[in-house]
């Protein structure tokens, strides 16, 4: 029994239910038990291993592509580059060491973290000790300072809290979290239900007991990004794992010491993320002014970004067995049966901006 599960039991005794969001919630960043303020979910250690964790050529890559879009931006004399949910700051601090070749991006950037944890700041400002710009923490994307943006999210939204909607006879109920007779987590139903104009066409014909998800948190932010964006241009990228189009999917996971995990197992000790959907993500960017840019998956977006010639400049004149390992990222990161199709790279801009290496918008 952890200290978070009594800490849930309770509040459910007193409260009623738990939705899903306010289950991951708690979960996740509960300040004296969350997941994300007690542990060290990265790395080999920790529970799984991000796509920067895996290798530096995925910062490296995300810089060359964020330095061309601040050159189709008009390489303005000011501008805040963010980073939402940074991690141990492994991406960051790679994406500055390739910005160290253009002097005028470091002289107008600013740096911005978006970062609720306490404990990964401090890891953050640690990875980040050397590198050439300085990190200003930010509890939230509206604390940035106005201006042009670039901005980046890896593994972010997936960590925001979703709710769930179950189909039965009287319509899409909420799901929720309660107690069952011996004090143990279970899931239910409540009388909250999901209006139908808020069903999308994949679900219509669902079947009882399908599950259907919403993300009004990650889509809060994007609208919120967008919005800043279509005001003071910039640039966005999104990448996580996710579907393209809405459907009847349960995707919330937990994942515990590298396992996949029952979700009410391990409050606070697992990671509890959901897939992104990322249709409803760029319907949101869009909304508010900014214009989405046709999905890429992973690999894709890293191949064109150029993954296959920095492996070779990487790997050249070093020795076999860290060539091989070299060889094992790029198949990590970029094979389809890997985190190449799983994950996806949505980019939103400023109307009209170039951004390579993303199609331009239909
Ligand atoms: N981008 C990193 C880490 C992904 S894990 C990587 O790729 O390795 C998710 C990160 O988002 C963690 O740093 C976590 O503390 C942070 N986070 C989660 N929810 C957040 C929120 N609501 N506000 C700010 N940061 C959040």
């Amino acid at each position: 029994m952890t200290c978070l599960k009594d800490k849930l039991r309770q509040r459910i005794m007193s409260d009623g239910p738990l939705s899903v969001a306010e289950y991951m919630t708690l979960c996740l960043s509960d300040p004296q038990f969350g997941y994300y303020t007690t542990r060290e979910p990265f790395g080999r250690k920790g529970d799984f291993i991000t796509a920067p964790e895996v290798s530096q050529m995925f910062g490296e890559l995300i810089g060359a592509v964020c330095l061309g879009a601040y050159e189709s931006l008009g390489a303005p004399e000011a501008v805040q580059l963010v980073e939402l949910g940074p991690g141990r700051g492994t991406l960051m601090a790679d994406f500055l060491r390739v910005a160290v070749q253009r002097p005028a991006f470091l002289n107008a950037a600013r740096l911005n973290l978006v970062e609720m944890s306490p404990r990964l700041r401090q890891v953050q400002s640690d990875t980040l000790k050397t590198a050439p710009l300085q990190p200003e923490f930010r509890d939230h994307f509206a604390q940035v300072p106005d201006g042009p943006l670039i901005v980046i999210a890896n593994e972010f939204f997936d960590a925001l809290p979703i709710h769930q909607f179950v189909k039965t006879a009287s319509g899409w109920q909420e799901r929720q979290v309660g107690l069952d007779d011996k004090g143990n987590l279970v899931f239910g139903v409540g009388v909250a239900r999901l209006p139908d104009t808020a069903i999308p066409a994949g679900a219509v014909s669902a079947s009882d007991g399908s599950i259907l998800e919403t993300q009004p948190a990650a889509n809060a932010i994007a609208e919120e990004i967008a919005a800043r964006i279509a005001k003071h241009g910039g640039i966005a990228l999104f990448i996580d794992y996710g579907y393209a189009k809405s459907a009847a999917v349960d995707t919330l996971q937990a994942l515990y010491k590298h396992s996949y995990d029952d979700v009410l197992a391990h409050p606070g000790e697992a990671d509890i993320t959901a897939h992104v959907n990322f249709e409803t993500l760029a319907l949101a960017a869009q909304a508010a002014g900014a214009v989405p840019l046709p999905l890429l998956e992973q690999g894709e977006f890293l191949l064109r970004a150029g993954l296959l010639e920095r492996a070779g400049s990487l790997g050249a004149g070093k020795s076999p067995h860290q060539q091989d390992s070299i060889r094992d990222a790029v198949e990590r990161l970029a094979a389809p049966d890997q985190m190449g199709s799983l994950f996806k790279v949505l980019a939103v801009t400023t109307d009209g901006i170039p951004f390579a290496p993303f199609d331009p918008a239909p």
